[in-house]
């Protein structure tokens, strides 16, 4: 299984390099994308891709953090091991601070994953609308996924309609979970992802990466290897980069 979103970094995680050692053992998990959310931690993803085999990384400047976009391009320029950058972001837009500046971000990051050649990945808090009417004036060339999906019928058409992907974790899980089964059971499963989002919306990776994968094998009635067939194939597809190994 390929986690499509974690947060594995020092800002997050007091034993950091305990957990990365943990995780990168998990025999489940085969690749894991660590996801950098301001200048430190892109730095940290992109170094923790050259140490742990399992582990690629997304570079981005989070909606409600501070950066520059401009430091993502230098990484991704010159580093020894770019290779195992497989996206940009999370970027996006979050109604918890004023929206203008996100916008700005935002836009820069979708034209230098154009740029670059890669996907970006979505953050989107009550923003699904907004997003998708930014994504329509400056396209992301080579894919997008609206992580943590907050469900919504509606922007779910909208995304599958527009070749997007859709990446679900542990609220699939939660009892109240309702509008989020809609969602799963809604999607065509060549554009779902699953991710874990470690440590912010899961605790342990090791027993809740399994619930959430067979709560969607549950509701869309599949055996073990063709579900992580068709996410790990969807992973690949939309974050090319997945087949870089680290010496390559
Ligand atoms: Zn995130």
């Amino acid at each position: 299984m390929i986690d499509t979103h974690a947060h594995l970094n020092s800002r997050d995680i007091k034993d950091l390099k305990e957990d990365l050692i943990r995780i990168n053992n998990l025999s489940y998990l085969d690749q894991i994308i660590n996801v950098g959310i301001d200048e430190l931690t892109n730095e940290e993803a992109l170094a923790i891709s050259r140490n742990f085999d399992k582990f690629y990384c997304a570079l981005g400047i989070h909606p409600l953090e501070e950066g520059n976009i401009d430091s993502i391009f230098k990484l991704a320029q010159y580093s020894e091991n770019k290779n195992r950058i497989v996206a940009l972001g999370e970027t996006g837009l979050d109604t918890k601070k004023e929206l203008k500046p996100q916008i700005k971000k935002c836009i820069e990051t979708i034209e230098l994953a154009n740029f670059l050649k890669l996907p970006i990945i979505i953050h989107s808090n009550n923003t699904n609308k907004k997003v998708l009417s930014l994504l329509k004036e400056r396209p992301a060339q080579y894919g997008f996924v609206f992580h943590c999906f907050q469900p919504n019928l509606l922007d779910l058409e909208e995304i599958i309609r527009r070749d997007g992907f859709i990446s679900v974790g542990t609220p699939i899980t939660y009892p109240s979970a309702k509008r989020s089964l809609e969602v799963v059971k809604n999607i065509p499963l060549d554009q779902l992802l699953i991710e874990l989002d470690y440590p912010y919306m899961c605790e342990n990776p090791i027993v809740e990466g399994k619930n959430v994968f067979n709560k969607i094998r549950e509701l869309r009635n599949l055996e073990y290897e063709e579900l992580e067939t068709i996410l790990d194939s969807n992973a690949k597809r939309l974050f090319k980069n997945l087949k870089n190994s680290r010496k390559s």
